[in-house]
């Protein structure tokens, strides 16, 4: 991978984990997708330090989290991430994000080196990291969790996707929040309250269990989502006058 990088264009690849936050144009000029397979790197544990694959898809990393007995990532559980993608967006809900927990991150960067970052190199924010401005491919991610034990680990969660289960689309075609939450606000309330929530347009639907989520309800293609994207801005920024910022990533 690393000769590769650093032969080609980075405007030449996209990165994809699991694709639970991405839109992806199948007729895009864009030539290649670079993957990081789920074994790529072997997960090293130290104590309650532990070094995992970007790969590695959430399920799994449940399973080792239990295994260990290390709390820590409950709150992402049930969401079909990879670790790369959740460390890549800054992941977060009720509170926590991954930037709570990487202590370190390898990459390899737009040299085709690889090597390691800090968390504050990592330059978290919400939503965010300089891997939204850098084309460089996380490798690995090192966490710090915290020690528990299996059963209270499992219990954490199969909680948390419970609720998840009531309150998001869980089982549905979606790839995750649209918009990002603007200061103060939750995109999920501006769009019911500019009555969007539930409305579907051909086999694109807005979840009427949570606004902020797009459901393909069988046979959307990307342009036809696309223009949704484009009505509820329009429509938000019209009743409410404030620009939603995408979240979701589009390979264009
Ligand atoms: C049902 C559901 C619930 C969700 N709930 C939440 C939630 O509570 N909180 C939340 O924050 N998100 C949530 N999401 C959105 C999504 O799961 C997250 O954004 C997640 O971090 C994306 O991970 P991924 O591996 O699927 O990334 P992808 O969608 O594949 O990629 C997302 C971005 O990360 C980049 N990327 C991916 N892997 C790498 C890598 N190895 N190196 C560099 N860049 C990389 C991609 O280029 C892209 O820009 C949810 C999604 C779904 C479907």
């Amino acid at each position: 991978m690393s000769d590769y990088i650093r032969s080609v264009d980075p405007n030449d690849f996209y990165i994809l984990g699991r694709g639970s936050n991405s839109l992806i144009n199948p007729d895009s000029t864009v030539p290649a997708i670079i993957r990081i397979s789920a074994d790529a790197v072997d997960p090293e544990i130290n104590g309650t330090r532990v070094r995992l694959g970007a790969g590695m898809p959430m399920n799994r990393l449940q399973d080792f989290a239990v295994k260990q007995g290390l709390s820590g990532l409950e709150f992402a559980a049930g969401v079909p991430a990879s670790l790369g993608g959740m460390v890549a967006m800054n992941f977060g809900c009720w509170g926590r994000s991954m930037s709570d927990f990487v202590t370190g991150i390898q990459v390899v960067d737009d040299t085709g080196a690889i090597r390691w970052l800090t968390g504050d190199e990592a330059q978290f924010s919400y939503r965010s990291s300089i891997f939204h401005q850098k084309k460089w491919v996380v490798v690995a991610a090192e966490l710090e969790l915290t020690e528990s034990d299996s059963d209270t680990v499992r219990a954490a969660m199969l909680a948390n996707i419970h609720t998840r289960i009531e309150k998001q689309p869980l089982r549905d075609k979606t790839f995750g929040s649209i918009f990002k939450n603007p200061p103060g606000q939750f995109a999920a309330q501006l769009l019911e309250s500019a009555g969007l929530k539930g409305r579907q347009w051909g086999a694109i639907q807005l979840s009427d269990r949570h606004a902020n989520f797009l459901l393909n309800t069988g046979g959307a293609r990307y342009s036809d989502a696309i223009d949704v994207l484009e009505i509820l801005k329009a429509t938000v920024q019209s009743i409410a006058n404030i620009e939603l910022e995408l979240e979701v990533k589009l390979f264009k």
